[in-house]
């Protein structure tokens, strides 16, 4: 393994991913019935993003110079980032992201930058609401409406990451840890920031905590 980096995402990844594939048809569901309201969030944020940024992203970054984004050893991810990505993954996107993260890194951006873009398939949350100084200068001037939307959707964000009451993010740390999972990037478990909020809240913070109400909620969504 290539970095403590490199070895940090390659460890949470085959965590997700040995979990994943030792799943039950129902576990399956239940997983999938967890995710689908982020999965509607992300899909308005990404139709959000092509729409406003799509034209200026390509043109500052790609076809004319260097990106500030996707730096080298930069990104942040959460382990439900991660669950998310696979969950979406077929088996060669998942082939993609171990072989690189298998071999050093030698260029200066993100390890999962491909000639395609991103090999992740659905990115993670801090990537997904990224946008350089110069292209939100660029893009909110023209549009000032967009600067409403996109702060709308850094607070609909939160309603899945920010563990003052249940999130979806923790729920899926616990979903995976209760059956074997281990990982770096287990933050709403380990981080002593993310816990006194949930202390604070009056949440548990022990591991055991959603997965009967994670059960409920998603028997009651499919029903
Ligand atoms: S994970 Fe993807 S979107 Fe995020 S920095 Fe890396 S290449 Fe860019």
């Amino acid at each position: 393994m290539y970095g403590d980096y490199n070895r940090d995402q390659w460890q949470s990844f085959e965590a997700v991913r040995r979990v994943l594939e030792a799943l039950s048809g129902e576990e399956r569901a239940l997983l999938e019935g967890m995710i689908r309201p982020y999965m509607d969030f992300r899909n308005r944020l990404d139709a959000f993003t092509h729409r406003r940024f799509e034209s200026f992203c390509r043109k500052t970054c790609f076809d004319e110079g260097p990106a500030a984004c996707c730096g080298f050893e930069s990104i942040f991810t959460f382990f439900a980032d991660q669950v998310v990505t696979l969950l979406h993954s077929n088996s060669e996107a998942l082939r993609a992201i171990f072989r690189v993260l298998e071999r050093p890194n030698r260029n200066r951006h993100c390890v999962y930058l491909g000639k395609a873009g991103c090999l992740w398939k659905v990115r993670p949350i801090g990537c997904a609401l990224f946008f350089c100084d110069q292209a939100k200068a660029a893009v909110f001037e023209r549009r000032p409406e967009a600067l409403s939307d996109w702060e709308s959707f850094r607070r609909e964000e939160k309603e899945y990451t920010w563990p003052s009451k249940p999130v979806l993010f923790d729920e899926l740390e616990t979903f995976f840890m209760l059956r074997g999972a281990d990982s770096p990037h287990l933050y709403f478990h380990r981080s002593p920031g993310l816990l006194r909020v949930k202390k604070r809240a009056g949440l548990p913070v022990h591991q055991t905590f959603f997965c009967e109400t994670s059960r409920a909620k998603c028997s009651k969504d499919r029903s």
